[in-house]
């Protein structure tokens, strides 16, 4: 309450706690009375007690995100996409190209996938461009060719939904794990929708979106039963121009403070070149992320998507051959 607040205005907020069905606790100091709400606090409307008469300032004690907050499960939890696990000991790297564009590619790009040691896969059937005139990606057609290569190696597939109307489809297609994009970090809808299925879901973080925003979509999604969720950072938008994003290195020891879910890291997407993802990757693996998605190519000058930031097969390689050291030195494996 405000340093002088009459004890008629602590009396109505009183009675504004007791309406809610909560009950008061109030604590007299020399100088200022604090009022405490006991109860289910998602009942109180914070704005509410804000404009109340003597009211200094309210303020929550305990976190809306419930289910996906550490507290509710403090151990960390451990996602399993076909029997492997991503937030244990072993870091998972998933790579492959942004987006699906032929069956010789996509084939080319899963054996070179395997052949880094990496256990998934990525690609895009349905891309979420800027320019409504750039390839939007091949659909269903581009579904086929991610499993049919996949497949041969036995390696799961992590893919974008941008549409609620697809859902059906990607349950069909037997997609591994539903990427939500960053774009779509606030889709409601779309968060509630993959809420509902027993898919594991890659929530990548919003170009603008706070740590407390995406825990909260994440909310969304474990509030509709699935418990599945990976935060992806990838990178947010500030008022540096010199790459395409700023990688939030710090989100990273935030996030598994804050949530017992996994956490993996883009570098591709937030440095926006080929040459910054190793460094990238390094850094978020020694950080203590639970593992990367990194864009590789087969020939990235030929991309039809992010050919910037593709990795060669060679360079997944190689930066594979450099994780091993950082992992160990945490105490984790690759
Ligand atoms: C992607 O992974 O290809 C992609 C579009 O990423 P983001 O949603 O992070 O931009
Ligand atoms: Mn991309």
């Amino acid at each position: 309450m405000q340093l002088h607040a009459t004890d008629e205005q602590v009396a109505s907020v009183v009675e504004h706690i007791r309406a809610s069905g909560l009950q008061e606790h109030v604590s007299r100091g020399s100088e200022l009375v604090i009022i405490g709400a006991i109860g289910d606090e998602n009942k109180l409307d914070v704005g509410r007690f804000e404009i109340l008469p003597g009211v200094e300032r309210v303020s929550r004690v305990t976190k809306q995100y419930k289910i996906v907050s550490r507290d509710s499960h403090p151990a960390g939890s451990v996602v399993k996409v076909r029997g492997i696990g991503i937030g244990g000991p072993q870091i998972q790297v998933i790579a492959g190209p942004c987006s699906v564009e032929t069956q010789e590619q996509m084939d080319i790009a899963a054996d070179a996938v395997a052949a880094a040691g990496c256990r998934l896969m990525r690609g895009g059937a349905f891309k979420p461009r800027t320019s409504p005139y750039a390839f939007q990606g091949l659909g269903v057609t581009g579904l086929e060719y991610f499993q049919a290569a996949a497949r041969r190696h036995k390696l799961p597939i992590v893919t974008e939904l941008m549409d609620i109307r697809m859902l059906d489809t990607f349950m069909e297609y037997d997609v591994d794990v539903i990427q939500i994009g960053a774009r779509n970090m606030q889709n409601f809808d779309l968060l509630k929708e993959v809420g509902r299925v027993n898919k594991p879901v890659i929530l990548k973080r919003g170009l603008s979106g706070t740590i407390s925003e995406w825990l909260m979509a994440a909310e969304y999604i474990a509030a509709g039963g699935n418990h599945n969720i990976i935060f992806c950072e990838r990178g947010i938008r500030t008022f540096e121009t010199a790459y395409r994003n700023v990688l939030d290195v710090t989100a990273i020891p935030v996030l598994k403070r804050e949530t017992h879910l996994p956490v993996i890291v883009d570098p591709s997407h937030a440095g926006g070149k080929a040459w910054m993802v190793p460094a990238l990757a390094q850094a978020a693996i020694a950080a203590g992320a639970d593992g990367l998605l990194v864009e590789m190519h087969p020939n990235p000058c030929d991309a039809w998507c992010d050919a910037d930031q593709a990795l060669s097969p060679e360079e997944l390689k190689k930066l594979m051959g450099t994780l091993g050291a950082i992992a160990t030195a945490i105490g984790r494996s690759i």
